[in-house]
């Protein structure tokens, strides 16, 4: 089976979120059973042609993903000369306008290529324009494309719901089958809280829209070999592994040595989904319990603000860094005790994961892909009161029990790096939806 798998980015060639992780992990989890999946996202110019030798072919590059044997092929480069991957998640206007674009040559790609794809796997609004696209050719139009018989099978994922919705509305509406990142996820986007006003065109396609929960990469995310961490360590030696990297980042980061419990915040700072204005009403509260909270994040200018003003006047207690930054990311992973998700709604969510094989108990809001991997007082704690007050609530029973059942969190903590979010399983539910897509699509002259 040939498959191409189409987004705006994928790890490690370009990533401003968990978009970008399944976008590198996701298909060499699916090459190994056997696809020839291939790759196609947008030819950004922070790409770096030495870097990940790249080669020019009539204007497409190509190029490998990262150290796997999966073929990514970088298109639309003028469309995309004047911005980078980072700059294109402002959600303007004008990024429909490139994105059409890269659909456009999309289409082209596959028409001139010699390799046909069978299974056209897009994520997202950015591939809406391609999936519209292919639904108005006729079979003769695909004949002329190289298509025999032609059966270009179309799967959609909704990785979230929210951005560009009137664009991903077209792509629900067309493609042969639908999927959201989690079963949670799924069963909430045909809900008038989470559909983003597309509630109709999703209970139409209900019989299409399946929910795969997305998986990590431990080969990137793995405490005993993360080369951004000073001390490695593992399920047996966590708790020195922890405190060390925890000394030398508190040391970093001018936060005060003590025995409060640290709290992570790693995140796109953005206050519709991730909870951010909440935190940043919390933090007064939370710096009263007597926790330590570290908060890495960019996005929306006023989230950005808020979080630094009421960070600030705590500056041995709390400390927030506003950018974009991997090595860090990884440290804060490696050193805080628990990771706060505070998201209004989460798709899947890919940083509780992490958190759980860094031996980082998650705090998060029960909701969506959070609610799916986070057993509440076993691997982290769930909440269900999305406002300050909750928040402030389920910190105060986290550190109940870090204070005073240290044996009962230790247990948790084993019990959280124990779990396995690798693809394996969910490479292979996507394997089974291609067949599907592709028993649906048969159009025959
Ligand atoms: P989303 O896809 O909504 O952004 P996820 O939890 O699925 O959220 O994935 C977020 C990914 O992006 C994680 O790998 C996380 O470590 C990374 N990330 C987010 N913000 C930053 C940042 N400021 N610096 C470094 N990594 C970040």
């Amino acid at each position: 089976m040939r498959c191409l798998y189409v987004a705006a980015e994928a790890a490690p060639i370009e990533k401003v979120g968990g978009l970008g992780d399944v976008g590198g992990s996701l298909p060499p989890a699916i090459k190994k059973l056997g696809v020839d999946i291939r790759l196609a996202i947008p030819w950004y110019p922070d790409i770096g042609v030495a870097k990940w030798n790249v080669r020019e072919v009539d204007g497409v590059g190509e190029t490998k993903l990262g150290d796997t044997d999966v073929p990514v092929y970088l298109l639309a480069r003028e469309v995309f000369a004047k911005t980078g991957r980072h700059k294109a998640i402002l959600g303007t206007r004008e990024e429909e306008k490139w994105f059409a674009g890269f659909c456009d040559q999309v289409i082209d790609f596959i028409k001139k290529s010699e390799w046909k794809p069978q299974v056209f796997h897009g994520n997202d609004w950015h591939v809406a324009e391609a999936l519209v696209r292919f639904e108005k050719a006729t079979p003769y139009e695909l004949g002329e494309w190289g298509y025999g018989v032609s059966n270009l099978a179309t799967l959609v994922t909704v990785h979230n719901l929210s951005y560009h919705t009137e664009v991903l509305r077209k792509a629900i509406l067309v493609a042969d089958i639908i999927n959201a990142v989690s079963p949670s996820y799924s069963r909430e986007i045909m809900t008038p809280q989470f559909c983003e006003g597309l509630c109709e065109d999703l209970q139409t396609r209900e019989s299409d829209v399946y929910g795969v929960l997305n998986g990590i990469d431990y080969g990137v995310w793995d405490p005993g070999k993360d080369t951004f961490i000073s001390h490695k360590y593992n399920v047996d030696s966590w708790r020195e592994g922890k405190e060390k990297n925890k000394s030398k980042l508190r040391r970093e980061l001018g936060l005060t040595e003590s025995d409060s419990v640290l709290l992570g915040f790693v995140g796109r700072l953005d206050p519709h989904q991730k909870g951010v204005l909440v935190l940043a009403n919390a933090i007064e509260k939370l710096v009263d319990l007597s926790v330590q909270i570290v908060v890495l994040g960019t996005g929306a200018r006023r989230a950005e603000k808020e979080i630094s003003r009421t960070t600030e006047v705590h500056p041995g207690q709390a400390r927030a860094v506003i950018k974009y930054d991997e090595s860090l990311a990884h440290q804060i992973y490696a050193s805080a005790d628990a990771l706060l998700i505070p998201s209004k709604f989460e798709p899947c969510g890919l940083i509780q994961m992490i958190a759980m094989k860094y031996g980082t108990l998650p705090i998060a809001h029960e909701v969506g892909g959070l609610r799916d991997t986070i057993e509440d007082g076993r691997t982290g704690f769930l909440y269900k009161d999305y406002y300050s007050r909750g928040l402030v609530r389920v910190v105060r029973r986290a550190q109940q029990v870090y204070q005073g059942e240290p044996e009962s969190w230790a247990e948790m903590v084993r019990a959280a790096m124990k779990k396995d979010f690798s693809w394996d399983r969910s490479a292979e539910e996507y394997v089974k939806l291609y067949r599907k897509a592709l028993e649906k699509s048969l159009k025959l002259f």
